[in-house]
């Protein structure tokens, strides 16, 4: 077990607290959830950053649903030893909104600290990366201890509904090129002793099934054809048929295996005595990046070109969306095993690399070449009423990655 060198946890506690306090309030909503999105907040943010003696760079998307006119991204580089490679820390300025305001014991938008817990809408998804990746540039400067290599702070847009205005933006922008060869981390998913570090995600996959029959009075069944009844047989059968042809197992995985899993279910009539002549049902697949998505996609239209055929009925595939999961980051990678051996001599635990179904930004940056962990210490109480996280949690996250980027890059 590694001692980290003397530094004054109480003031590194306080601004951690200070800094929520400042940019939490101010809310940052994508417009999809009728919010006017992150300028206000990126400007708090940017302030502190200029305060902390960095040089924060913007790197904006314009979108004219937004009063600013523009989705913020921000780069602020502390240069390192070796100015040739940065460890980037990203994380997302964007929340999901409150929801349902009674299921909050605390308001959401002021934080409140109750002895190690802060919570708060946005404390760990994703504020705990902002905090962390300010509190270690703190730390660092502070201490006047130079990183090995450049400590590279990303405050990104857009998380939430698809990154568009955020990390593929700066993608877009090349805007990583300038500082050479880029490490990622990505502070927005993780496990409360921290040894879960997610190196690989999956394909996503979603898509809608119609099959269409013929609306009849219940009573009269021989005139109508029920669309319901055969949605079932149809939905079922591909359930089946998915599941069996795609069945390949890989324990790197969290679950191992391909999931497809059918989920929201339309309205069809408003009475119970009328036989529907629509079903519309649609299906959610999480595939292993080993499997084409188009492989998936092939199979899933031959199934509901035959089950059409030979019913006589209609069922028709409509894709929705997909997003391919890039090449996993191996397990091997040099980013990677220095990384899990700073968390393995900072804690004194074992250090599992695995892969999820979620997607983060980590797959877009994979896509392009780049290694990316995402990793923290959290509850994942993202989403959900009283979110929250704990202090403790991040003064060791900022541990850990001090540790890595002081001795172990
Ligand atoms: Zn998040």
């Amino acid at each position: 077990m590694v001692t980290v060198s003397y530094y004054n946890r109480e003031e590194l506690r306080k601004y951690i607290i200070d800094l929520y306090k400042k940019f939490i309030p101010v809310k940052a909503l994508a417009p999809e959830f009728g919010g006017d999105g992150e300028a206000d907040r990126a400007s708090v943010l940017e302030k502190e950053l200029t305060a902390l003696g960095l040089k924060p760079r913007r790197f904006d998307a314009s979108d004219k649903r937004v009063k600013s006119g523009v989705r913020p991204n921000i780069l602020a580089v502390l240069e390192g030893e070796d100015p040739s490679r940065t460890l980037w820390i990203v994380g997302h300025i964007d929340t999901v909104p409150e929801g349902d305001l009674t299921l909050w014991k605390y308001p959401p938008y002021q934080v409140t600290i109750e002895k190690d817990y802060i919570y708060g809408r946005g404390v760990e998804d994703d504020g705990q990366a902002i905090v962390i990746a300010m509190g270690l540039a703190k730390r660092l400067i502070d201490n006047d201890t130079r990183p090995k290599i450049n400590l590279g702070i990303a405050l990104v847009s857009d998380e939430e509904v698809g990154s568009r205005y955020g990390l593929l933006h700066l993608l877009e922008r090349k805007a990583f090129n300038e500082y050479g060869t880029g490490y990622f981390l990505i502070p927005d998913a993780g496990s409360p002793d921290g040894s879960k570090m997610i190196i690989a995600e999956k394909h996503i996959l979603h898509f809608k099934v119609m099959v269409k029959g013929k609306q009849a009075h219940a009573s009269t069944p021989h005139q109508g054809l029920n669309a319901h009844r055969l949605g079932m047989m149809f939905n079922l059968m591909l359930d089946e048929v998915l599941h069996e042809n795609f069945s390949e197992y890989d324990s790197l995985y969290e679950p191992p295996v391909t999931t497809c899993e059918p989920t929201k279910k339309e309205t069809n009539v408003e009475n119970l005595n009328t036989i529907p002549g629509t079903d519309v049902v649609y299906w959610d697949c999480r595939i292993l990046p080993r499997y084409k998505i188009q492989s998936i996609k092939n199979f899933i239209k031959t199934v509901s070109y035959n089950f059409s055929a030979s019913i006589g009925a209609e069922a028709s595939i409509e894709f929705l969306g997909e997003d391919d999961a890039g090449k996993p980051t191996e397990p091997d990678n040099l980013f990677v095993k220095s990384f899990s051996e700073a968390i393995k001599e900072t804690r004194n635990i074992g250090v599992k690399p695995i892969g999820i179904g979620g997607g983060t930004v980590a797959r877009y940056l994979r896509k392009k070449g780049y290694p990316a962990i995402v990793w923290m210490t959290c509850e994942e109480t993202a989403h959900q009423p009283n979110e929250y996280t704990k202090l403790s949690y991040i003064i060791s996250d900022i541990e850990t990655i001090f540790h890595y980027i002081t001795k172990k890059v």
